[in-house]
């Protein structure tokens, strides 16, 4: 059983996809501060490496489970983090009935479990629920221009129905929840192989490859370092009262998949050259944050600027490649 922190002002917090990318950094967060975690998670695109190194925190308990399934926890809990989905378009694609079920059927099972134990609940929404936008900067009140059957919908429908079941939840008066709307994160711990565009080309220039570029590489992302994120959700977990609307989280500097490449190679000494694919289907062509209603009812805003936070990123992937350069080679 949990060591629960009863006697400090700590919280007792779950993390659902606590072992993955964000879930990791957002344990550590929470642990620093004096709350007690219990990560859930199923190990589908994250790894208990992620958390290794808190397993002998007192205050810290990784539990294996697929949230489709219904959850129950003994200790009483103060707030709910439901981070668990895979978030790289070719993971959430393997499988993509199973990410519509952990989404809906998953988020209802935390609902109800945050129901039962009178918690605060948190939903991990996404940009990708304004699909390939028509209104740029998205502002929370943008429908959204998403396909309802193409191959990124177990996805962002999948969100956007968690975000209705949520707000349904909240207007119940059944449940206190809140929904940040996460733009494209990047940081330590992201997996060197999840498709991604930020841990592709770090990778694939640390090993020497071509970069590879989908499409023209004129489309846009806007990228916002994992710490910042992880304040964010926080914060809104946090403040009081509930805002009673989704928020987005990320950072509004908006660049080009070319220019991400060109910044990626003038820190890594590439030799290889660019390769051009393909444009998967759907996929978004602009995307920035407008991110005033954060800063009005948070005071957030992200403070890590893209090249600073990609030379954190850099050297972590060189590290952790060379690590697994080294295993292998013994
Ligand atoms: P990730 O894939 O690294 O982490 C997701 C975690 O959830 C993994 O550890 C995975 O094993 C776990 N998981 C998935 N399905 C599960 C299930 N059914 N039951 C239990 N565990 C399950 O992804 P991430 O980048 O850390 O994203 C975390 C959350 O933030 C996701 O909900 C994602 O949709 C959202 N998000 C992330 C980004 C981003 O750029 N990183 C952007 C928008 C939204
Ligand atoms: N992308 C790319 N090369 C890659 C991986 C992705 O050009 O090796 C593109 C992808 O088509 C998209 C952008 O980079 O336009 C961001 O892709 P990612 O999968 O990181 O996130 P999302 O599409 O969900 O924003």
């Amino acid at each position: 059983m949990l060591q629960v922190n009863r006697r400090g002002k700590g919280k007792t917090v779950l993390v659902a996809g606590g072992a993955g990318f964000v879930g990791s950094h957002l344990c550590d967060a929470l642990l620093a501060r004096g709350d007690s975690v219990i990560c859930v998670d199923s190990y589908i695109t994250g790894s208990p490496d992620n958390v290794r190194p808190l397993t002998n925190h007192p205050s810290f308990r990784l539990m294996k489970h697929d949230i489709c399934q219904v959850l129950e926890i003994e200790e009483p809990l103060d707030q709910v983090y439901n981070l668990a989905c895979a978030a790289s378009p070719p993971q959430y694609q393997a499988d993509p009935v199973h990410t519509m079920m952990t989404c809906v059927a998953g988020t209802g099972n935390l609902l109800a479990l945050a129901e039962r134990h009178g918690a605060s609940f948190l939903q991990a929404s996404t940009s990708e629920v304004y699909g390939d936008p028509a209104e740029h900067p998205q502002q929370e009140d943008y429908r959204g221009n998403v396909s309802c059957t193409g191959p990124r919908a177990c996805y962002d429908e999948g969100k956007r129905a968690a975000e209705a079941l949520c707000f349904d939840m909240l207007r119940a008066g059944r449940v206190d929840a809140r929904v940040p709307r996460i733009f494209n994160t990047y940081g330590p711990r992201m997996q060197a192989n999840d498709g991604r565009i930020v841990s592709n080309l770090i990778v694939q220039a640390l090993s020497g490859k071509p970069l590879t570029i989908y499409g023209s590489g004129m489309q846009t992302r806007s990228f916002c370092f994992v710490s910042d994120l992880v304040g964010g959700l926080m914060a809104l977990m946090d403040v009081r009262p509930n805002p009673g609307m989704p928020v987005n989280l990320g950072n509004p500097g908006e660049f080009t998949i070319s220019e991400l490449a060109s910044m990626i190679r003038s820190m890594i000494p590439v030799r290889t050259g660019i390769v051009y694919k393909p444009l998967p289907k759907d996929d978004p062509q602009r995307r920035r944050p407008d991110i005033s209603r954060a800063t009005e009812l948070l005071d957030w805003q992200p403070t890590v600027p893209l090249a600073e936070g990609l030379g954190y990123t850099v050297e972590w992937f060189t590290n952790s490649l060379g690590g697994i350069a080294r295993q292998q080679s013994t």
